[in-house]
């Protein structure tokens, strides 16, 4: 049975679909469209994929997904709703928090910080543990903004049996809600910490801004949805801009990509193309002891591990269980309404991709290398709110991320000490 919505309105609008595929076919034919619509989430077995649809084209997708039969919803008519709705709810907790005196050392985790604002933050924890964290400048990005991140040890780095766990998030600017998770972390190993071994057993290098300039530009009015990096110059009055920098590592480059700039996973001009790619392959290897990375992401509910052609690392399996052992202890605390978080290799999961950084994680011996997929919003349990971020759900979402970090970290400890 197939289940058509059509929209009524003669008004050419930018609608949000969801999308239910039924076979491994619709899984296909869903995850590899590309005229300008923007993917969301991917379609896995079981899953809706979702899709951001351009007013040009809201007819002619309807009219395709009406011919194979798939069924669909539209979530979101007019998009723009949806972000009307986003800055409302923050002005409402903005004006809140100005009641409320300064703790410029505890995060607000009921708004989302600009970069400028976590510059600073990072600046300050810096300043205030300079026994525990070390902020470090890694470079500029494309358009000359730092790229900063923090080293937290209570060794100062210098313990040579301990592991070091690298985590980052926004490599893909419109990712928002993957900020606090990172944040969050550095709040629990720095500033209030209940869990001493973590700091004990671990360094930690923590990125909460890997594509800077993506970030600044997806919080103006018209870069919301903005995923990639700002490479310009790669077209005549640069009709289409920016790398994906998720598919710009030297890791079967090219494979699972686009070399059309004006697509979302346009892989760049060459393999490291990007400085951003650049600095996060030299933090990679710059310690051999970073022995998980994890690479924030949003949405979809998964953890994934490579390799993204679909073939499986020699350490798969131990991969697999720690990858179960994190998803696990996010499933146990999060919302009954959301998706249970699903763990595989990422081509076999979602897609094949290739010159991702998770893959580049394990291609530099890190051996224990994820992408996370944090959960999307669906607004008050039904609709999809994607990549928009309800303030209510920052702070929940971060603690639930936490509990998967810090799982993940016990998997690391367990291995270690089983192969001594
Ligand atoms: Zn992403």
């Amino acid at each position: 049975m197939t289940r058509i919505l059509v929209t009524n309105d003669t008004s050419p609008i930018s609608a949000l679909f969801s999308v239910k595929v039924q076979n491994a076919e619709q899984i296909n034919y869903f995850n590899s469209l590309d005229y300008p619509l923007d993917i969301w989430m991917y379609a896995t077995q079981g899953r809706d994929g979702v899709v951001l649809v351009p007013k040009d084209y809201v007819q002619q997708f309807q009219d395709e997904l009406y011919s194979k039969g798939i069924e669909f919803v539209i979530e979101v008519e007019n998009i723009k709703d949806s972000l009307e709705l986003e800055d409302k709810l923050r002005a409402d907790k903005a004006r809140n928090r100005a009641m409320r005196p300064d703790n410029e050392l505890l995060v607000d985790f009921d708004d989302i910080y600009n970069l400028t604002e976590v510059n600073n933050y990072l600046e300050q924890i810096a300043k205030a543990y300079p026994d525990v964290v070390t902020l470090v400048n890694g470079g500029k990005s494309f358009e000359g903004r730092d790229m900063n991140y923090l080293k937290i040890s209570n060794s100062k780095f210098e313990n040579a049996s301990k592991p070091i766990i690298f985590i980052e998030s926004l490599l893909h600017a419109r990712e928002w809600v993957t900020l606090p998770a990172t944040l969050y972390a550095i709040e629990k190993l720095v500033v209030n910490v209940t869990d001493q071994d973590l700091i004990d057993d671990f360094d930690w290098i923590i990125m909460p801004v890997a594509n800077p300039d993506g970030y600044e530009f997806s919080h103006t009015s018209d870069g919301r949805f903005w995923r990639k990096n700002r490479r310009n110059g790669l077209l005549p009055n640069d009709i289409c801009l920016g790398v994906d920098l998720n598919r710009n590592f030297d890791v079967f480059y090219g494979i699972g990509s686009s070399n059309n700039v004006c697509t979302e996973i346009y892989h760049g001009t060459s393999a490291f193309s990007e400085p951003e790619a650049r600095i996060i392959r030299d933090i990679l290897h710059s310690d051999d002891r970073i022995e998980m990375f994890l690479d924030l992401h949003s949405f979809g509910n998964l953890i994934l591990y490579g390799w993204g052609t679909g073939d499986l690392p020699e350490n798969a399996f131990a991969l697999h269980v720690g990858g179960i052992q994190m998803a696990t202890a996010i499933n146990d605390v999060k919302e009954d309404w959301n998706l249970d978080y699903r763990v595989g290799n990422s081509a076999l999961v979602l897609y094949a991709a290739s010159g991702t950084a998770g893959d580049y994680g394990l291609k530099a011996g890190v051996p224990l290398s994820y992408t996370y997929e944090l959960p999307g919003l669906r607004n008050s349990g039904s609709t999809i709110l994607g990549f928009l971020v309800d303030p209510d759900f920052i702070k929940p979402s971060a603690v639930q991320t936490w509990e998967g970090i810090k799982a993940g970290a016990m998997f690391l400890r367990n291995l270690r000490r089983n192969s001594v």
